[in-house]
């Protein structure tokens, strides 16, 4: 397969310091050469490998940009490929004009992930990695950073691939017993076999575990912020991301929509809807927003009732807590830096925990953070251990689980070991799609789908 040169810009399309045009390919250090003229009058084409120029970047004689122009030769390149970067100042016209200008001289559009899958085909990084890259550029906090990077770095890959290499020592143990069934193969027998499957089963669980807890704090926990109009729900959200984010006024309903945002609170991640008031209404508009907002409420993980202190509670704060039963729920009794006059000596019964802030000052706002914490944290996550990057990847884990599973009843039922021998054989397969060293062509596409252009 001819190998086209591609080219896309790997920097936000957005006014910068600095924009960054990749250029990849058999032809990409040609390409460069044909659009980048070093000061020191050195043609591209005659450098070698990691080599930097300062020069100027031009389209058909006319000079667009000064710039720097990294060299790379295959197969020393994030690619594999000769790879070019030209480091030209960043902004909404230049970069365009250089990527232009790249067209121009034969590269053509890289595709979405195209550099990233690249690197895969070439075999510089497995799928896995892939992946962590992908995780590692959205990583919006230092756990979910170090996780990606640990997996960039082959952590996760090389115990997947103890996993499935002690899996497949026992199938080679196996295919001899077939070959030769009546001679001892130590390997087959019942106890040998179910010290192996039982160690990948709980490398596997460990692994499974470790995502399923790990995702408050690399992805974050879907959140909704709820009660009635005027009790602080906006003010609460501002508070919590730092910016005039929702309005916040004092006629109620202003707030019609869901407003949806991240907001870290300590070590986690709170994705934050703030919702419409939830109380009966005659205006059409906002009864659409409470109606999202109790949509919102039975989809979140969980919910931070807001009550105003100031105001006794009243029937749509009831309504409110009746809702709350059973889900993951905080009270924030808001307002407090007001006098009290709200009855809150049973709201515990409704909600998980019960917190006093002011919305307004930020007091109370390390006891929320510790609320919230008690009550996802149960337990340690420690992203230097092997770390998931995707559900793609929890997915074939849960995979290669339930085979083993089944081969440790076959074992455990005397089934015929030909019965063991495929549970078995799944049980690689589904590992070895983890790492993208038998997956599927479409497996691959969807993956290198999900990434940016440019990277
Ligand atoms: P929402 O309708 O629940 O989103 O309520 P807002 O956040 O818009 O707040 C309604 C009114 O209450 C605004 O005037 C806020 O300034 C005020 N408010 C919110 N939180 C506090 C607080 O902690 N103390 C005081 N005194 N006023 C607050």
């Amino acid at each position: 397969m001819e190998n086209t040169t591609i080219a896309a810009i790997s920097t936000p399309e957005a006014a910068g310091a600095l924009g960054v045009v990749r250029i990849s390919g058999e032809k990409a250090i040609d390409t460069a050469a044909k659009i980048f003229t070093p000061v020191n009058g050195e043609n591209l084409n005659d450098t070698k490998g990691y080599r930097a120029h300062f020069g100027t970047v031009h389209d058909a004689g006319a000079r667009i940009d000064e710039a720097v122009c990294l060299v790379f030769r295959a197969p020393h390149s994030y690619t594999g490929e000769n790879t070019a970067e030209i480091t030209c100042h960043g902004g909404l016209y230049v970069t365009k004009a250089v990527l232009r200008a790249a067209f121009n001289a034969g590269a053509v559009p890289a595709e979405a992930g195209e550099f990233t899958k690249r690197a895969f085909l070439n075999g510089k990084i497995d799928l896995a990695e892939s992946e962590a890259v992908m995780a590692l550029i959205s990583a919006r906090g230092k756990q979910a950073a170090t996780a990606a990077l640990n997996t960039l770095d082959g952590r996760l890959s090389k115990k997947i691939g103890e996993c499935a290499g002690k899996i497949t020592a026992v199938l080679a143990s196996l295919a001899a017993w077939v070959d030769y069934p009546y001679d001892e193969i130590e390997d087959t027998s019942p106890s040998e076999m179910l010290k192996v499957f039982s160690s990948a089963e709980n490398d596997l669980n460990e692994i499974i575990e470790r995502y399923d807890t790990g995702r408050v704090f690399t992805e974050g926990i879907d959140t909704a912020i709820v009660g009635r109009p005027n009790v602080g729900k906006s003010t609460l959200m501002n508070l919590l991301s730092g910016c005039e984010r929702s309005i916040v006024t004092d006629v109620a309903g202003t707030t019609r929509d869901v407003v949806e945002q991240s907001v870290r609170l300590g070590s986690l991640i709170l994705n934050v809807s703030d919702t419409a008031g939830i109380h009966e209404t005659a205006d059409r508009v906002e009864s659409i927003g409470v109606q999202r907002a109790k949509t919102r409420m039975q989809r979140a993980a969980l919910v931070l009732a807001v009550f105003d202190s100031s105001e006794p509670l009243n029937s749509d704060d009831l309504d409110i807590l009746e809702a709350c039963r059973g889900k993951l729920s905080i009270a924030v009794i808001n307002k407090t830096d007001l006098p009290e006059a709200a009855d809150i000596s049973g709201i515990s019964d409704y909600v998980t925990a019960v917190v006093r802030v002011s919305a307004a000052t930020g007091e109370g706002e390390k006891e929320l953070e510790q609320a919230v914490s008690d009550l996802l944290c149960s337990k340690d996550f420690n992203p230097e251990n092997p770390c998931l990057q995707s559900e793609r990847q929890r997915e074939c884990c849960v995979r290669a689980l339930g085979c083993i599973k089944e081969a440790i009843e076959a074992i455990k039922n005397n089934i015929t070991l030909d019965a063991v021998t495929v549970c078995a054989q799944r049980a690689v397969d589904a590992l070895l799609e983890l790492t993208g060293e038998k997956a599927a062509d479409a497996v691959i596409n969807e993956v290198f789908s999900r990434f940016c252009v440019g990277k």
